[in-house]
């Protein structure tokens, strides 16, 4: 099969959905994998590592989607991409339709095969090509949040594990999921005081036995986040209801409470943010202050890491990437139950309910 990786075009978008290691296992397979030129430099990997896996880099981005069957990407295509979209097409990436809909139109009128990272599930309910970037984001919440803790990133000058004599810093993270308990192990790891807040007592059962009480399960009520907000250095918003926004868990009038200097990671801002202070922020300038309370909302954390993140999701997409080289995306599709639900667009129509239902369309 011919496939193609694009450079990312998206504004600050380092990762590349492909790394050498994947076009090794596909040459090998005898697909011809062709990669843009420098699509791979934001991410550490030059084009002359593409080319001694067996990839031919390629420089006229017009030919490099002439020629493909299957497009792998990271990002959602942008307003240019989807205009090279046709039929011949299957595109692989994160697509996330549900809130775009000019976007969803645009890949209907393509006529090609959109089929979305994010909807695809696992045999535990789970999003396996989701949770790699959950990981990273909650592995970096608490590392973002121990800088923005310093004096002169406007934090109270706390040091997460204190030091003989001095307590550790208190770090409550709302929300027990893959973020959550990500950041929560960081914190842990730091010399932290942890504490994790969720309204399912199954998850915090699950957190409870694998971390032996080393982090404390919080069942999370308006009286739970009140006493957080009091005695918290740091707390970590990583809440999720899917489909949903994202609840207003600390509102304005609680920063008051809050100790001066204490730092608000808002992992959940892409989903409008688990605090009513919070916007969305960017690498360049991450954090902001609002009644004394640093802020941190970088809506797309994982990209900061772009080497790390670029590993870890191709790690996770490359068996999909196989099995739609191998086989074609119909009969990869069919024979994995976990993977059709990757379809979100195909000839003209939506294929993934949900994304129907948010623009009334057929499915
Ligand atoms: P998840 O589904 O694994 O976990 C979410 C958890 O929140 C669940 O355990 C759920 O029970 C809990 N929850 C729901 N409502 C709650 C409430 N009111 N109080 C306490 N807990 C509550 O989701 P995840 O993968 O951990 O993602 C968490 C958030 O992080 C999502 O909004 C996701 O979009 C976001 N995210 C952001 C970035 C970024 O770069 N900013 C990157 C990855 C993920």
């Amino acid at each position: 099969m011919q496939i193609a990786v694009p450079k990312e075009i998206k504004n600050h978008e380092y990762r590349v959905a492909l790394t050498p290691t994947g076009v090794r296992e596909l040459a090998q397979r005898g697909h011809t994998v062709s990669v843009q030129a420098s699509a791979g430099e934001g991410a550490g990997f030059s084009d002359s590592d593409y080319e001694a896996a067996g990839a031919q880099t390629e420089s006229d981005v017009g030919a490099l989607w002439k020629n493909a069957e299957l497009i792998l990407k990271v990002k959602e295509p942008q307003v240019e991409e989807v205009a090279r979209l046709t039929s011949q097409h299957t595109l692989f990436t994160y697509l996330h339709l549900a809130a775009e809909e000019a976007l969803t139109r645009g890949l209907m009128e393509s006529g090609a095969t959109c089929i979305a990272y994010e909807t695809i599930t696992d045999a535990n309910g789970g999003l396996p090509l989701l949770a790699p970037m959950s990981t990273v984001a909650g592995r970096m919440a608490v590392q973002a949040g121990a800088h923005s803790l310093e004096k002169a990133q406007g934090g109270a000058g706390v040091l997460l594990p204190g030091v003989p004599g001095v307590a550790p810093a208190t770090v409550t993270v709302i929300g027990g999921g893959v973020v959550g308990e990500n950041a929560a192990r960081m914190a842990l790891g730091l010399g932290a005081d942890v504490t994790i807040l969720d309204t399912s007592l199954a998850r915090l059962d699950v957190l409870d036995r694998r971390y032996q009480g080393r982090i404390k399960t919080v069942y999370s009520t308006a009286d739970a986040l009140d006493n957080a907000v009091r005695e918290s250095d740091m707390i970590v918003g990583a809440v999720l209801i899917p489909g949903a926004a994202a609840p207003k868990l600390i509102t304005r009038a609680m920063l008051s409470d809050m100790k001066p200097g204490s730092v608000l990671v808002d992992v959940a801002i892409d989903q409008g943010g688990c605090f009513e202070t919070s916007k969305p922020t960017t690498h360049a300038e991450p954090t902001y202050i609002v009644d004394g309370i640093v802020h941190y909302c970088v809506a797309n954390m994982p990209g900061g890491v772009s080497r790390t993140s670029t590993l870890g999701l191709t790690n996770a997409t490359l068996p999909f990437v196989l099995a739609l080289a191998n086989k074609g995306w119909q009969q990869a599709l069919s024979d994995d139950p976990h993977f059709l639900p990757g379809l979100n667009v195909h000839a003209g129509q939506v294929t993934y309910q949900a994304v129907a239902d948010a623009f009334g369309l057929a499915c």
